[in-house]
């Protein structure tokens, strides 16, 4: 069991990680950025250590100074949160060379997930589905190419393996413009992930973003916590997500999670771990494996029960998993609403002091949010204040509840995106469940 757990991160996730190891008798480690100070987890736990200045190259994302911090505080093990060094192989290979335990996967595990391309292979050969395209990266013969596209059919998306956060892809709508698209994809992905290596695969027109919840202890023993729909996103980002994926078949659910399992046995993975999917006319399709807890992680404990950051920490500190596939019953339904400081119209970051804060509560209804009266939201980071998160029998009831506790968030003195959610909880096509990736944006273009 670990004794002391240094957390590499800031904001929502950090409280909601220093309340999984406060509960578990954990001593806490907050290491923050002199911008802040006043964050609440700093304040609550055991220690804390400033590592610099603002700006996260400087701070959040200073392996030195984090390793540092440990070896000043003693910790044993550090969480990476997710963003940051969290899919960091190296840094996950400096803190386990450093003595300290790493609460994630091993370096090589996230090195293997985090190219695309060996992901998507290894994803082959385990019998996990992916999307249709080019085995690998892609050759430079342009007679090759060609014939690659011609097999897979067009409209292709153009991906760089390195890519990450919605960037380094280009849709190709047919042969003409094909070479110079994956000419300007390749020096777009060497200026940006220093990698030029891109590959190809067949663009789908109107998939849902499902994702499978996992958690695996790399002693042999996985498990699978179901679906989850995060279709509303924006510029790839998501904006509210759900548990279960709405009206999706049990058999094809069951059969998609053993697969996502045996893949978790097969590479050995340890931790906490999402497989990405999208989900187009009954048939999942993996775009790509996230190596660490998500924003969204809660809708999966909500209708399962399961605390995914608790069995992080047990599982770092190398006990067995405890709990059976047999033993996981999702039951109800969940939604989240991220709450972002930014304007609901422009989507501009709207950093500042709230002057009041008022939580919604009641029954099924949790705030995860490390946000109160009289704290200044700093311009230097995400604009994620925390998530509105909803648990009633049914999906319907999951949105009443949902609208009520927009009805009574207030946060006053900075703009929030509240309006936006307010009006998504309330349309018709989300109300009815299994709106595209696309639905947000395009609704955004139409109405706005
Ligand atoms: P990133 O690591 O940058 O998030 P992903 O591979 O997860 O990249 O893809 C991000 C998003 O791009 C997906 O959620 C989807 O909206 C879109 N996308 C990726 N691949 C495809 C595809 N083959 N067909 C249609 N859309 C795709």
């Amino acid at each position: 069991m670990l004794e002391k757990v240094l957390i590499a991160n800031r904001g929502e996730i950090a409280l909601r990680v220093l309340r999984a190891c406060k509960e578990l008798g954990i001593r806490t480690v907050a290491v923050h950025s002199t911008a802040d100070r006043e964050l609440k987890h700093v304040r609550l736990a055991d220690e804390s250590v400033c590592i610099g200045p603002p700006p996260s190259a400087q701070s959040y994302l200073d392996v030195p100074s984090i390793i540092s911090a440990a070896e000043l505080t003693n910790a044993d093990g550090i969480h990476p949160g997710y963003g940051f060094l969290s899919e960091n192989a190296d840094f996950a290979e400096q803190v386990e060379n450093s003595g300290f335990k790493f609460i994630g996967p091993t370096a090589d595990t996230i090195r293997l997930m985090g190219d695309k391309v060996s992901a998507k292979q290894q994803m082959q050969r385990t019998g996990v589905p992916t999307v249709p395209g080019s085995d690998g990266a892609l050759p430079d013969d342009p007679d090759e190419i060609l014939r690659i596209a011609r097999d897979i059919g067009f409209p292709v998306i153009v991906k760089a393996a390195a890519g990450g956060g919605g960037r380094g892809m280009r849709v190709v709508h047919n042969e003409e413009v094909l070479l110079s698209s994956i000419q300007v994809t390749q020096s777009e992905a060497q200026a940006a992930f220093g990698s030029p290596v891109v590959y190809m695969e067949k663009f789908l027109q109107r998939p849902r973003h499902v994702e499978i919840q996992v958690l695996a202890d790399g002693q042999g023993n996985a498990i699978h916590l179901g679906d989850r729909d995060c279709s509303l996103q924006r510029r790839h980002q998501k904006v509210i997500e759900e548990a279960p994926a709405p009206g999706i078949d049990q058999a094809l659910r069951d059969e998609i999670g053993a697969a996502c399992v045996k893949a978790c046995l097969d590479m050995g993975y340890r931790g906490a771990g999402t497989f990405e999917f999208l989900y187009e006319d009954n048939a999942f399709y993996f775009i790509e494996m996230n190596t660490r807890v998500q924003v969204e992680h809660p809708v999966t404990e909500m209708i399962s029960g399961i605390d995914i950051v608790r069995e992080q920490l047990l599982i770092a500190g190398g006990a067995p998993l405890s709990i059976k596939q047999e033993d996981v019953v999702l039951k109800g339904h969940s939604i989240e609403c991220r709450i972002n400081a930014e304007d609901p119209r422009t989507f501009m970051p709207s950093p500042g002091t709230i002057k009041t804060f008022h939580a919604p509560g009641g029954h099924g209804v949790r705030v995860d949010s490390h946000i109160y009266s009289g704290y200044t939201v700093p311009p230097h980071y995400d604009s994620l204040i925390g998530k509105l998160i909803t648990f009633a029998d049914t999906r319907e009831a999951a949105l009443a509840k949902m609208r009520q506790a927009l009805d009574e968030l207030v946060v006053d003195g900075i703009r929030t995106n509240a309006a936006l959610h307010r009006e998504l909880v309330t349309d018709t096509s989300f109300m009815a469940g299994g709106v595209s990736i696309h639905y947000l944006e395009s609704k955004l273009e139409h109405e706005h």
